[in-house]
């Protein structure tokens, strides 16, 4: 298991020798100690990063190509290894680790590919004597800052596109789960990306470490995914060198149910989308809205296909649900229940920790609230727990009031049969990625990101490798 950081094609140790250690959520064992990275070790990365990046940008699009698509093979080798040890970091039970290390593969394999068409563009120019065109050229050193719920597949979303499009990158994963960015460096190598292409810092102090970032010309792009507080930090930041940012930030997703949808499928999408790694994903169901007259049943059977659920340790057979991540977590997820009940709503089923054998506290029982409104805390903010909290709603206007009545707009879910409400809907959602009829968008090649407080820039997609090209505008005169 690799420990240490990667600067300039090798693994060394922090430069102060400070270690920090890396639990196990389910059950607090010491998975391992890791380099507690600090800036001094951020700038020898960013400065390798910047000595890599000429001869990887002047590089053939096809030659980037190899290595990416190598990469991409060399984890699908190691699924296993990889699987388990996301599972340990995190606490994701093995078959969610698993879909999570093919889906951090599809990114590297398919920006493998869309590096190659990275085309310019050439303009009818006013004046004959002209000739106008336009360069897509990669920005330069991109870094990258990566939450834990997905420590596998936010590094790749960014490495992907950054590495196709020519740049050079430095990582900071989060503190809880550094040893799997740490294992596709170590994959990185055996891929064969020149030194200093790709770069891995751990540590604690993320403030000191994603300062470097941003105090001088050298690192153009940052991209980021995790909170809105941190996110504007990083935003305001930004300012005094106008690097250029993208902010995949945190979610509040409405799950609308109509009274013509298909409702299997619609209760089927909700355990999909609420508690895959038990609803700590940014574009999890946050909020269930059911029309009236579907509203009772929906809540009945939702509650019977949550207290079906098996709780445990992710790496335990037939576990669904993991523990919280961390004990913020849990009491943010306990504290929206306790203030939905205060106000007047019912647990039809969970709505307390469970005792895990040799396991942490940090077990919830997978939770339906019904008669929730949307003053409630939980219709408010962002869970991030495996809580269902359900909301009835009468005409369509009300369920768009509801579910655009947030701050945030990353992911909406919309079930329905009626294909002009569909249209309605679709325009009026405030979100930037819509699910109709479909609790799994996410995707390597569709754009990924928000509005608003959500964030800005997209992920995926040819839309997302031009978070990190520069245009550059030519006028030629010729005659
Ligand atoms: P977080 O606290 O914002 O941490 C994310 C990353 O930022 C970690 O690497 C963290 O490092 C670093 N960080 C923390 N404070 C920082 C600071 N002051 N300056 C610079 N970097 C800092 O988020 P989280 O709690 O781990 O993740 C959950 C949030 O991420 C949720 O809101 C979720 O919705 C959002 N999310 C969004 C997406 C998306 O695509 N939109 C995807 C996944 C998650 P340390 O770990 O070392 O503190």
């Amino acid at each position: 298991m690799q420990t240490s950081c990667l600067i300039d094609g090798t693994f060394v140790p922090a430069r102060s020798g400070r270690t920090f250690v890396v639990h196990n959520p389910a059950t607090d064992a010491v998975i391992a100690h890791v380099a507690d990275g600090d800036a001094s070790d951020a700038r020898a990365a960013i400065d390798a990063a910047a000595r890599a990046f000429p001869a990887w940008k002047n590089a053939a699009a096809i030659e980037r190509a190899k290595p990416l698509r190598r990469l991409a093979e060399l984890m699908l080798r190691d699924v296993e290894r990889l699987t388990d040890l996301c599972s340990q970091e995190c606490g994701k039970p093995l078959a969610e680790a698993r879909v999570e290390v093919a889906y951090a593969a599809s990114f590297l394999e398919w920006y493998a590919e869309e590096g190659k068409r990275v085309y310019g563009e050439t303009i009818p120019a006013s004046d004959p004597g002209k000739r106008l065109l336009v360069l897509r050229q990669p920005s330069g050193v991109a870094a990258a800052i990566t939450p834990w719920n997905f420590p596998i597949a936010m590094v790749t979303r960014k490495m992907g596109p950054a590495l196709a499009a020519g740049c050079t990158q430095v990582v900071k994963p989060a503190e809880q789960t550094p040893l799997s960015a740490l294992a596709i460096a170590e994959l990185s190598i055996e891929a064969g990306f020149p030194a200093g292409v790709f770069n891995v810092i751990t540590g604690l102090d993320a403030p000191a470490i994603t300062d470097t970032f941003f105090d001088g010309l050298t690192v153009r792009h940052v991209s980021f995914t995790g909170s809105t507080e941190v996110g504007r930090i990083l935003l305001a930041k930004s300012a005094a060198n106008v690097v250029r940012v993208s902010l995949e930030l945190g979610g509040h997703a409405p799950f609308i149910v109509f009274n013509d949808a298909d409702l299997d499928k619609a209760v089927v999408g909700a355990m999909a989308s609420k508690f895959r790694n038990a609803g700590q994903t940014c574009v999890c169901a946050n909020r269930f809205l059911v029309q009236r007259g579907v509203h009772d049943e929906f809540v009945k059977r939702l509650t019977i296909a949550v207290a079906a659920l098996k709780v445990g340790d992710g790496r335990a057979p037939g576990t669904q649900v993991g523990p919280l991540v961390d004990d913020a977590g849990i009491r943010k997820a306990e504290a929206h229940v306790a203030d939905a009940l205060a106000h007047g709503a019912q647990v039809t089923t969970g709505g307390a920790r469970v005792t895990v054998p040799g396991g942490t506290n940090r077990f919830m029982a997978p939770t339906v609230l019904s008669g929730v409104t949307p003053t409630m805390l939980c219709f408010r903010e962002e869970t991030f727990g495996p809580i269902a909290p359900v909301c009835a709603f009468d005409t369509e206007s009300d369920a768009l009031a509801i579910a655009n009545g947030t701050p945030y707009g990353l992911a909406a879910y919309l079930f329905t049969a009626d294909g002009a409400r569909i249209m309605r809907m679709v325009e009026a959602l405030q979100y930037g990625i819509v699910g109709v009829n479909d609790a799994l968008p996410a995707t390597a090649q569709a754009p990924f990101g928000g509005v608003k407080h959500s964030g800005l820039g997209r992920e995926g997609g040819h839309h997302g490798i031009e978070e990190y090209l520069d245009l550059k505008y030519v006028s030629w005169r010729i005659s």
